[in-house]
């Protein structure tokens, strides 16, 4: 159940209530692929940094160790030790774009898997079997993600394939919900927005399948290659089709400025996994930019990453110390970036939340932006 506390111009303040606690909107997500954020973070690791919901991917999952394992485990919250919300995704953008030889078929998606090249089959049925066996708090349908340069009369087909597979999965999950060994009997499913950058169909989807009442709507397909400007205009068209009483969900985006941009278009679920992969390369976030610090120049810098951050890695940690590890490959200092990281996002939406319930969004984000465009 979500509710809306606060709206700031186009910007939501909200609360979004489930079986696993209550999630403060605007959120960022952190992704855990196949169960754990890469750069060797903890779960108790996430309580420390502000971590709200994790995100993991039900195709690595399927694949290794197996929806069927996890499920005997007691489900992914039991398995991975985290009793907080999970965000489950529905498979369909790895089968797209990790998958080799795939077929698509009304039915579902033939593809061979990334890891041993066996055979295997999805569809929405499927997907959300999976992701029951798996048994996250938010389940997302299965959608088809077609690319931001196709031919408009292939995105067409291919959103309308996604409305017929959303009623599918909708039935599905409620038959799943009612089953009584499923472990989360009250899990929770979002319908995707497609549509490639075609304003007409997105908006035109989004009127089909908001009448589904689902607990929640993501904008996808977006942040695969088109420009920011084009992202934010299909943002501008296409969230005020979508329920204001719903979460938004803007998939894989972004950057900070990225989130910033898409708050003030009223999106209040975030996901991506910029921080971490940033973080195992030595790239950390501050207020002023991004730092490299691979660089010579924080050789003998004995500041934190930033100064004043509350992470585990600027409590107590230099630059210089970080920058050694990260030279002699030591794992701490990676997983000291991807801590910082992480924490800063989840700081920052925290800020955000904070801005919007004073009423001074605006002026919040214009002066984040200048800040990240100093790049100390
Ligand atoms: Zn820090």
């Amino acid at each position: 159940m979500y509710k809306l506390i606060k709206r700031d111009g186009n910007a939501k303040r909200g609360e979004f209530h489930t079986v696993h606690g209550v999630i403060q909107t605007p959120v960022f997500m952190n992704v855990g692929t196949a169960a754990a954020i890469k750069g060797a973070v903890s779960t108790e690791d996430l309580q420390q940094i502000g971590t709200q919901v994790e995100l993991s991917n039900t195709y690595h999952l399927h694949v290794r160790p197996g929806d069927q394992v996890v499920k005997k485990m007691g489900g992914l919250h039991k398995f991975m030790v985290w009793d907080k919300p999970i965000l489950t995704d529905s498979g369909g953008f790895q089968v797209f774009s990790l998958a080799g030889l795939r077929k698509i078929k009304e039915e579902g998606v033939y593809f061979n898997s990334h890891v041993d090249g066996r055979k295997i089959f999805m569809g929405p049925e499927q997907s959300m079997q999976i992701q029951s066996n798996l048994a996250s708090t938010i389940a997302m349908a299965f959608d088809e993600c077609p690319s931001s340069v196709a031919e408009r009369e292939y995105v067409q087909r291919s959103v309308e394939r996604t409305t017929r597979w959303l009623h599918r999965c909708k039935e599905e999950m409620a038959r799943l919900n009612s089953l009584p060994d499923t472990i989360n009997q009250h899990q929770m499913l979002f319908g995707i927005n497609q549509g490639a950058i075609y304003e007409d169909i997105r908006i035109e989807h989004a009127q089909q399948i908001r009448e589904l009442d689902l607990d929640g709507y993501a904008v996808g397909g977006l942040a695969v290659g088109e420009s920011h400007e084009e992202m934010y205009r299909i943002l501008d068209a296409v969230v005020p089709e979508l329920p204001v009483d719903k979460p938004t969900y803007l998939m894989g985006v972004g950057t900070p400025a990225n989130i910033l941009e898409a708050v003030d278009r009223g999106v209040d679920f975030f996901d991506c996994v910029y921080p971490s992969r940033n973080g195992r390369h030595g790239h950390v976030y501050t207020n002023h930019g991004k730092l490299n610090l691979f660089n010579a120049k924080y050789e003998l810098d004995p500041k934190p990453i930033e100064e004043g951050c509350q992470c585990p890695a600027c409590r107590h940690y230099s630059r210089a110390y970080i920058r050694h590890l990260l030279k002699a490959k030591e794992m701490l200092g990676m997983r000291l970036c991807v801590l910082h990281n992480l924490y800063f996002y989840n700081h920052l939406m925290e800020e955000i939340r904070d801005a919007i319930e004073a009423g001074n969004y605006k002026a919040f984000k214009k002066e984040k932006l200048s800040g990240f465009e100093n790049n100390a």
